[in-house]
């Protein structure tokens, strides 16, 4: 079993993408490697989003980064986050989706 979190960040300010970037940058070698990738960052006009999919060996591991990025949620302007048990290595699907949170203004989607 590993441990899954991934998500999307949407950020107004330079500063603040820098330091969520940095953040999630600097954990990625705690992630499991495999052929995805596990950090990305587009850049428009308007604003920078950070999506991130990454997947730990060890619960606390994740639990760790979950709960530094839901203190630090405002830092983007909206943003979902998402966990889940991945269980490939057994063969068997992945498990305990939970939609860990939720911000900002959705609705031009
Ligand atoms: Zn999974």
């Amino acid at each position: 079993m590993t441990y899954n979190l991934n998500g999307e960040l949407y950020v107004e300010s330079k500063e603040a993408a820098k330091m969520l970037f940095e953040k999630l940058a600097s954990i990625a070698d705690e992630t499991l490697s495999d052929k995805r990738d596990n950090i990305y960052i587009v850049r428009n006009s308007k604003n920078v989003t950070i999506a991130f999919d990454l997947r730990f060996g060890k619960k606390e591991q994740r639990d760790e980064i979950r709960n530094w990025l839901t203190e630090k949620h405002e830092y983007a302007a909206k943003g979902i986050i998402q966990e889940h048990t991945c269980n490939d290595d057994e063969g068997l699907p992945c498990s305990n989706f939970v939609e860990v949170l939720k911000w900002g203004d959705w609705d031009d989607e």
